[in-house]
Parts: structure tokens; C-alpha cells; sequence
């Protein structure tokens, strides 16, 4: 792109990396052009309050991440409702589903991921909703009716925010999860153990260890779903939370490397030096050549602005350190750093009723840090994480000692 500042930039996906890498392209004063293509009819915007705020009986407006005056006051082609079906990695194109041709010189993926669907009879039951998109949203707050009979699929983030949404509308809730945990991605018993409390006091029905083998078409519009145990239940709306699929399937076809996700390096490249990637879709090689595979906002914002600059060839070294939240009922979760196998859990009691759970590795190293209803402490923790602090285990479990003196 000679002098890196010009040429063509063209960014398939207008989600949360892409608008961030369009809008970081300009800031860091790139002068030619910018097509943004994205088959969603509204431009970028933020996802977390679809399963928070957007689900409320009269939602707020959308958060936009560039609004159409933004993206034309930074000269940033916005193609809407545009479906980008193929790469031609030889002549540097990109094939729109309506046949039309756009050529790059530097081209980033930021397609994001489809949520998952269980591969069960009665799946495509109109009584079965999921949660990705504006529109999706819109459909589910206009199902979370008071007296609505709601199964929620999943006990992860998303699944566990419907529930808190749901029963804040006085609908019936039974959530199911297969695993013996929720949020098992964390690995925290504690954390699973305090929302599954959180969520039975509310009056939601959690049940663990189980799962939907079928759903039959029940009733006017409603379904029953079967379950492995052989027991059934009858409900008017079910809601799949169980993760995402990459949307990897552009770069499958052009042969780019992907292993649950598109493979980038540290400058947020892919196996083809003109194409980067960022966000949900990817997979990042970390040193030791594991894949890191990251599905949040903030990676997708970081990433996005790392792999536009790459894109204009500045030195990228991009080093995430993990940080995710959620918001149930009156609740805060925050989490920071790499969540996994742990050699110690300590807790601390934090004001309020709130609780701060530091995970250390054998070194008494603070690899990552769970916070309750307690935002304080998540900012010295979140900076104790980023730094690689060791803890005085003692002193944490403390809650007299101030937090900031319990790093050795
Ligand atoms: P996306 O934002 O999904 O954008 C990808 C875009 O690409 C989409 O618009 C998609 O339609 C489009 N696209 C795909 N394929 C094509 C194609 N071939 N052509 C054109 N366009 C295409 N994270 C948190 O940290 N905290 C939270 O509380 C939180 N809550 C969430 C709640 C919900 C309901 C959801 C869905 C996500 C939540 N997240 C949360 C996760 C966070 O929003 C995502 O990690 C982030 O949006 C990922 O950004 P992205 O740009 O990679 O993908």
C-alpha cells in the first residue's frame, strides 16, 4: 500500500473489530479508501446491551459505534445489508453475494460468530430464539411477556443475562445447562456456586447436569422440550445460549489457516500477509503455539485498532490480557485475565455483600481475578493482572488489609 497510508482497505464484517479498525485507520491517518461491508441494514454497534438493556420492556436507544454521519464524515464506504460470499486471494478481490467486485489492498476479516444451535430434532421450532443480533433482540423483548414459560438453553453469560432479563418481566424460568457448572469457561466452582444461588433466589429454575434431546411443536405457538433424564416440560419460548461458531467460512474457502477460528499472529495477521483478522472469528498463536480464542468486547475493540495498524504497517505486538463483564439482575461480574487451571483460590469479602476471587498459579501469581458487586476492587485487581502481581494469599483473604498492600 506504498507508504502504508494509502491504497484500498476493505474490512468484511461491520461489527464491533471492524468499525473500530475503520475508525482507527482514519485516526492514525490513513488517506485512501475505506470500505466497510457489513450484511446487518444498521451500521456497527455495541452487543452487550442486547442481553441487558435491549431486552427491557421499553429499551433504550442503540448503541452505535459509528453512526452514517460518522461514517461519512470519515469518508468510510458503509455497503449495508452487504453479504461479502468470496476472497479472491490471486487478483486481491472480494465477491459480494449480489456479484459485485471490490478490490484491496489489505483486506481484514472481522465477521464475528453465529450462535450455536444443538444439533437436536425440532431446532428450527418457531418457539426457539437466539441472541446475536439487533433484530434478535428486538423479536426476544417482544416474547418476555409477564406469565411467559421460558427455557433458557445454556448456562453461560449470555444464557444466565435472559434469564435475569426474563424474570425481570415476571416470566417463568427454567434454565438448563449440561455441564456440572455454569460459566464453566472460568473454571470457578465459586463463581458457578454464587449465580446458581444468585439465580434461584430470583425464582429462576436452574438445573445442571442436563440437557434438551428434542423439541416438539406444542400448543399454539409453544413447544415441549425433552430432556435426557426422560422428564418434558412445556414452554411458549425457548432461548439457545451455548456459544458461538466463528464465521470462518470465508476464510476457509480462500484456504487461509483457521483451527476453530481464523490463525493470526501478534500483528493480527492470517497465513496471507494482505489479509489480517480480529475479533470473535479469530484464533491468536500465542508463543508457546497455543491458540487463544477470545470472545469478548474488549478484545474485539482491541484487536480491531492493533490490526489496523498493522494494516498500515506500524509494529503490532498484540498482547490481550483477557477482561470480560455481565450484568445480572443488581449484579456485577467482572473478570480479568487468563481464566484456567488454578493452583490456589483465595477470597475476599468486598462492601455490600460484594466478593473478589483471585485465581494464582503455583508462584502465588494472579492469573486472573473475579469480581462480584465489588467494581472497586476489580480496578486494583484488573492492574495487578495486567502487571503479573504476586499475592500474599493471607493478606487478600483479609478484607481489613487494603487491597492495594496484599501484592508481595
Ligand atoms: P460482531 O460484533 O459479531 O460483528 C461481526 C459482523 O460481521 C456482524 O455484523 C456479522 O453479521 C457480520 N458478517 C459476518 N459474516 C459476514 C459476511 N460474509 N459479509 C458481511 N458481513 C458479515 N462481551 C463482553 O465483554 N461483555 C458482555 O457483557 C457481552 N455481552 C454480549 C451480549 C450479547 C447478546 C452478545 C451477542 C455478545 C456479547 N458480548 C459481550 C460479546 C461481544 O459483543 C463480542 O465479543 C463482540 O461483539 C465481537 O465483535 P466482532 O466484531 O468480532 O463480531
Amino acid at each position: 500500500m506504498g507508504a502504508e497510508l494509502t491504497g484500498s482497505a476493505v474490512i468484511v464484517g461491520a461489527g464491533q473489530a471492524g468499525g473500530w479498525a475503520a475508525r482507527t485507520l482514519r485516526s492514525e491517518g490513513f488517506t485512501g479508501r475505506i470500505v466497510l461491508i457489513g450484511d446487518e441494514a444498521v451500521p456497527p454497534y455495541e452487543r452487550p446491551p442486547l442481553s441487558k438493556e435491549q431486552l427491557q420492556p421499553v429499551a433504550p436507544a442503540l448503541p452505535f459505534l459509528l453512526t452514517q454521519e460518522e461514517l461519512k464524515r470519515q469518508d468510510i464506504e458503509w455497503l449495508a445489508g452487504a453479504r461479502c460470499a468470496r476472497i479472491d486471494r490471486r487478483q486481491r478481490i472480494v465477491r459480494l453475494a449480489d456479484d459485485s467486485v471490490i478490490d484491496y489492498d489489505r483486506l481484514l476479516l472481522s465477521t464475528g460468530g453465529s450462535a450455536r444451535l444443538p444439533a437436536i430434532d425440532g431446532i428450527d421450532a418457531r418457539c426457539v430464539q437466539v441472541l446475536r443480533t439487533i433484530e434478535d433482540a428486538t423479536q426476544l423483548r417482544a416474547a418476555l411477556r409477564p406469565g411467559a414459560r421460558v427455557l433458557v438453553v445454556g448456562g453461560g453469560w449470555i444464557g444466565l443475562e435472559v434469564a435475569a432479563a426474563a424474570r425481570a418481566v415476571q416470566c417463568e424460568v427454567t434454565l438448563v445447562e449440561v455441564g456440572k457448572q455454569l460459566c464453566a469457561r472460568t473454571g470457578s466452582s465459586h463463581l458457578s456456586d454464587y449465580l446458581a444461588a444468585l439465580h434461584l433466589e430470583r425464582g429462576v429454575d436452574v438445573r445442571l447436569g442436563t440437557q434438551i434431546v428434542a423439541l416438539d411443536e406444542a400448543g399454539e405457538s409453544g413447544c415441549r422440550a425433552r430432556f435426557m433424564d426422560g422428564a418434558s416440560l412445556d414452554v411458549d419460548l425457548v432461548v439457545v445460549g451455548i456459544g458461538l461458531v466463528p464465521n470462518d467460512e470465508l476464510a476457509r474457502a480462500a484456504d487461509l489457516v483457521c483451527d476453530r477460528g481464523i490463525v493470526v499472529d501478534r500483528q493480527c495477521r492470517t497465513s496471507d500477509a494482505s489479509i489480517f483478522a480480529a475479533g470473535d472469528v479469530t484464533a491468536l498463536r500465542t508463543d508457546d503455539g497455543t491458540l487463544l480464542r477470545l470472545e469478548s468486547w474488549q478484545n474485539a475493540q482491541d484487536q480491531g485498532i492493533a490490526a489496523a495498524r498493522a494494516m498500515l504497517g506500524q509494529d503490532v505486538d498484540y498482547r490481550p490480557v483477557p477482561y470480560f463483564w455481565s450484568q445480572q439482575y443488581d449484579r456485577m461480574v467482572q473478570i480479568a485475565g487468563h481464566c484456567g487451571p488454578v493452583a490456589e483460590i483465595v477470597v475476599r469479602q468486598a462492601a455490600a455483600g460484594g466478593v473478589a476471587i483471585a485465581e494464582l498459579d503455583a508462584d502465588a501469581r494472579l492469573t486472573s481475578a473475579i469480581c462480584i458487586g465489588s467494581p472497586r476492587e476489580f480496578r486494583q485487581l484488573r492492574q495487578f493482572v495486567g502487571a503479573g502481581a504476586r499475592i500474599d494469599r493471607a493478606r487478600f483473604a483479609d478484607a481489613a488489609v487494603k487491597l492495594s498492600d496484599t501484592a508481595v
